[in-house]
């Protein structure tokens, strides 16, 4: 499909780059949180007329087509049910999430490394239990050594986490631009409490 956008703007928010449609799962709720699942204009659009997606609201502006004007949809909603991802990878990425982004000894959040609470040398190792998000200077200070020889304590008990309780995290940390069209559909608690 060939498309011409029909709205040109200087402005960022009416660039057309800017008209992501937020995507849900059938059951009304976002596809992910984190990140949140958005899809460019020209997916949703195509989905639409694949009919994979039902169109729930609509940008003002619209796309041009030699033959129609389409209305940008600012959310859609799957008509498939996905089945949300069971599986968690063990990455760095998803044990700051589960960490909430925060050092597990002092509870700052700059310069954001991750530490074996047993060190390897001591024969520690790389799992979901035994390695916390810390900061640089939690790390140097604990070096190779065990929590009580530093004193420290863990903020809270490191496990694996479950997909849902990612989830919920990642809601903790909205993206910068959020479309008003979407806060129907979202729930986070910074939002709730406005
Ligand atoms: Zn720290």
């Amino acid at each position: 499909m060939l498309l011409n956008v029909s709205n040109h703007s200087d402005s960022d928010v009416n660039n057309i780059n800017y008209k992501p449609a937020l995507v849900l799962n059938a059951d009304y709720r976002p596809l992910s949180y984190y990140p949140l699942s958005l899809w460019p204009w020209q997916d949703s659009i195509k989905a639409k007329y694949l009919n994979r997606v039902s169109v729930l609201m609509e940008y003002e502006q619209t796309v041009r087509s030699p033959s129609m004007e389409i209305q940008i949809p600012s959310v859609v909603v799957l008509k498939d049910y996905i089945q949300p991802k069971r599986h968690l990878a063990f990455t760095r990425f998803n044990l700051f999430l589960r960490d909430g982004f925060s050092c597990q000894y002092c509870g700052g959040s700059g310069n954001l490394t991750f530490d074996h609470i047993l060190p390897r040398s001591l024969g520690g190792v790389t799992s979901w239990e035994n390695v916390v998000s810390a900061c640089l200077s939690c790390n140097q200070k604990k070096g190779a050594k065990t929590l009580k020889q530093v004193a420290f304590n863990v903020k809270k008990t490191p496990r694996k986490p479950t997909a849902e309780e990612l989830q919920n995290m990642g809601r903790k940390f909205p993206p910068n631009y959020l479309h008003k069209s979407w806060l129907d559909f979202l729930y986070w608690d910074e939002i709730l409490e406005v």
